[in-house]
C-alpha cells in the first residue's frame, strides 16, 4: 500500500463545446498527471490524449529505474509525449498546430518526489496551512513577471496570462522543467488546468483542500463545484493527492 490516496476528475465548464483536458493516476506507479490540450478546430483533445498515452507507456516501461533518478524520468516521458503530438499532428493536416500542457508528478513510497512539466498546468504543494505552487507557468505573463515587467496580481488578469511561451507537441524539442520535489511535509498535492486556478483563487483552493483532508474525490468534486460556480470558462480538470493517515 502507497503512502499517497489520489482521485481525478475533469468537467467539460460552462462555455466550451469540448473538453481539451486529459488527466491520469496510477498509483502503483506513483505517478499523477494533467495535459491542457490547444488546437484549431480540433485537435486539442487529440493532443492532450495522445501526450497522456505517450508520457504513461514511457513512465511504465521505465518503472524499475524510475526511482533512480525521478526528475529525468519524468522529463524523459515529456519528450517522448512530445514527440507522439509532434508526430500525430505532421501526419494530418487538420491536427497541424496542435499541442498541449503536461504536468507530471512522481511520489515514491520513501518520501522522495519530483515534478516535471511544459506549459501553464499547476502542481501545487500544501504542507499544513501553506499552499505552494511548485511549478513556474510557462507563459508570456510570468516571463514578464520574473524579468520585473508585472506584478502577479496583473498577470492573474492579463491576456498574456493565457499566452503559453512553451507546449508540447509545437516543436520537434520541447524544453522541460523537471526538479525534485521535497515531499516531507506536504499533507496533499494538486494538479490541476488552468480552468481551476483562471476561476478559483489560491486562498480558496487551500482551504477546499484543507477542508476534505483525506477524501480526495470529495475535494475534487468541491474544486470542480468552484470554477464552475466562479464562471467556468474553460474547462477544468483536478488531481488530489493526499498522504494516507497512518
Ligand atoms: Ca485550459
Amino acid at each position: 500500500m502507497t503512502g499517497w490516496i489520489a482521485f481525478g476528475t475533469t468537467d467539460i465548464g460552462l462555455l466550451r463545446e469540448r473538453n481539451e483536458d486529459a488527466y491520469a493516476l496510477d498509483g502503483a506507479l506513483g505517478c499523477y498527471l494533467v495535459a491542457d490540450g490547444m488546437g484549431g478546430h480540433r485537435g486539442g483533445d487529440v493532443a492532450s490524449a495522445t501526450a497522456r498515452d505517450a508520457a504513461l507507456n514511457t513512465l511504465r516501461a521505465g518503472a524499475e529505474r524510475l526511482a533512480d533518478d525521478p526528475a529525468a524520468g519524468l522529463a524523459r516521458a515529456i519528450c517522448a509525449a512530445n514527440a507522439a503530438v509532434h508526430h500525430a499532428a505532421g501526419r494530418d493536416p487538420a491536427l497541424h498546430g496542435m499541442g498541449t500542457t503536461l504536468s507530471l508528478l512522481w511520489l515514491g513510497d520513501d518520501g522522495e518526489a519530483a515534478a516535471a512539466h511544459v506549459g501553464d498546468s499547476r502542481i501545487y504543494r500544501l504542507d499544513g496551512e501553506r499552499l505552494t505552487q511548485i511549478t513556474v507557468d510557462h507563459t508570456q505573463a510570468e516571463a514578464l513577471v520574473g524579468a520585473g515587467y508585472m506584478t502577479r496580481e496583473e498577470a492573474r488578469h492579463s491576456p498574456a496570462g493565457h499566452m503559453l511561451t512553451r507546449g508540447v507537441g509545437l516543436d520537434a524539442g520541447v524544453e522541460v522543467d523537471a526538479f525534485a520535489v521535497d515531499a516531507a511535509a506536504a499533507h496533499a498535492f494538486l494538479l490541476c488546468s488552468d480552468g481551476l486556478t483562471g476561476m478559483v483563487a489560491d486562498d480558496a483552493i487551500a482551504s477546499i483542500l484543507r477542508g476534505h483532508a483525506g477524501d480526495p474525490a470529495a475535494a475534487c468534486e468541491a474544486l470542480i463545484d468552484a470554477a464552475i460556480t466562479g464562471g467556468g470558462h474553460d474547462n477544468v480538470t483536478v488531481v488530489v493527492v493526499y498522504r494516507r493517515e497512518r
